[in-house]
C-alpha cells in the first residue's frame, strides 16, 4: 500500500512540475480543503529510549484530496509556502494539535507537543502574540508545546528570526532544531539561540547501525548537544539495531516507525492507555 501511494505521488508530482495549471489548481484545491475541513492531523510518538514511554507527540498534517486521494505534506506543504496558505495551514494544525492536547492533559497525560513552523514564520513577529492566544484558548501551559524549525528556516532572515524565537521562548514555548545536520547550522549557533531541542535528521541516523562515519556523527552530535543542555531527538528510528546502537545515552528521545509512525488521535489514546497500564 505504500508503494502504491508512493507511485502515485511521484506521478502526480511531474505533472505538477511542469504543469503551472495543474499547480494552480491544486492551491486552489488547498485553499478549499482549508475551509471545509479536508486537512486533518496525526500524530507521531516520541519516545524515552531508556523507559520506552512516550513522552511527546509530533502533529503532522495530512490531505485526502477528493478526486486524488491522499497528498503528502512534502508535495502540499511547499506550495502553501509559497502562496498566502502556510499561515491559516499552521494556525489550523496548532489549534488542532492543542485541543487535542489538552484533552489528553485533563486525561492524566503530561505530553509535549510538537509543531512544525514554516520559514515563513520565524519573520513574522506577529507569531509569538498568535501562538500565546491559541495556548490561552486552550488552556495549555506553554512549557509543553515544542515549535520546530528547521536551520534553512533559521537562516533565511536570521535577525528577525533570532527576535522571534526569543520571544516565543519568553512566553515559555520551547524551540527545536528540526533536521539538523542537514542546514548549515552550528552548535555554537544553537547555543547563542537557546534552542530546547535538537532533532538529528534521519538521513544521519538511519544508518548507524552499518555506516561508521554515520555513527560518529550521530553520538558526537548527541553528546554535545546534551553538554549544552538540549534535549536531543533522534529521528528515523526504524529498527531495533539502531536503537541498541543508541542505548548508551541516559536521555535520548526516539522517533521513528520503530515505535510508531504518524496515527490518529485515537491510536495514541491507546497505546497511552497500555503504557500505563504497563
Ligand atoms: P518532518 O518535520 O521531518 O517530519 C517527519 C517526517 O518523517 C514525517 O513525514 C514522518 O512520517 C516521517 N517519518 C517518521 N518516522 C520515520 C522513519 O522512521 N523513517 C522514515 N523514512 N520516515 C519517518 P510526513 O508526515 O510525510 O511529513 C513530511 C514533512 O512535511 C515534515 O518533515 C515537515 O517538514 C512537513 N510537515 C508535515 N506536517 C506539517 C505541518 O503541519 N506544518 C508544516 N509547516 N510542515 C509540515
Ligand atoms: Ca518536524
Ligand atoms: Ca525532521
Ligand atoms: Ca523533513
Amino acid at each position: 500500500h505504500a508503494k502504491r501511494e508512493r507511485d502515485r505521488i511521484s506521478t502526480f508530482d511531474r505533472k505538477y512540475d511542469v504543469n503551472s495549471v495543474e499547480r494552480l489548481q491544486l492551491l486552489a484545491d488547498l485553499r478549499a480543503a482549508l475551509e471545509d475541513d479536508q486537512l486533518h492531523v496525526v500524530y507521531q510518538p516520541q519516545v524515552d529510549m531508556r523507559s520506552g514511554r512516550t513522552v511527546a507527540v509530533e502533529a503532522l498534517v495530512r490531505w485526502n484530496h477528493v478526486g486524488r486521494g491522499p497528498i503528502g505534506p512534502d508535495h502540499f506543504v511547499p506550495l502553501a509556502e509559497n502562496s498566502g496558505l502556510i499561515l491559516p495551514l499552521t494556525t489550523y494544525v496548532l489549534d488542532q494539535a492543542l485541543a487535542q492536547l489538552a484533552q489528553w492533559h485533563a486525561d492524566g497525560y503530561d505530553l509535549r507537543m510538537a509543531v512544525n513552523l514554516s520559514a515563513r514564520h520565524l519573520s513574522d513577529l506577529s507569531l509569538p502574540q498568535q501562538v500565546s492566544n491559541a495556548l490561552d484558548a486552550h488552556a495549555v501551559p506553554p512549557s509543553r508545546l515544542v515549535l520546530e524549525v528547521t536551520e534553512t528556516g533559521i537562516l533565511s532572515d536570521a535577525v528577525r528570526a533570532d527576535v522571534v524565537i526569543r520571544a516565543l521562548r519568553a512566553i515559555g514555548v520551547e524551540v527545536a532544531i528540526d533536521d539538523y545536520g542537514t542546514g548549515n547550522a552550528s552548535l555554537s549557533y544553537l547555543r547563542r539561540l537557546e534552542i530546547d531541542e535538537l532533532k538529528v535528521d534521519r538521513s544521519f541516523v538511519m544508518n548507524i547501525h552499518d555506516d561508521p562515519h554515520d555513527l560518529i556523527i550521530v553520538n558526537s552530535t548527541i553528546e554535545l548537544a546534551l553538554a549544552l543542555g538540549v534535549r536531543v531527538v533522534a529521528e528515523g528510528i526504524e529498527d531495533e539495531r539502531t536503537v541498541k546502537v543508541l542505548a548508551g545515552f541516559d536521555s535520548l528521545i526516539g522517533q521513528g516507525y520503530h515505535f510508531s509512525g504518524p496515527v490518529s488521535a485515537a491510536q495514541i489514546s491507546e497505546r497511552l492507555i497500555s503504557e500505563r497500564s504497563a
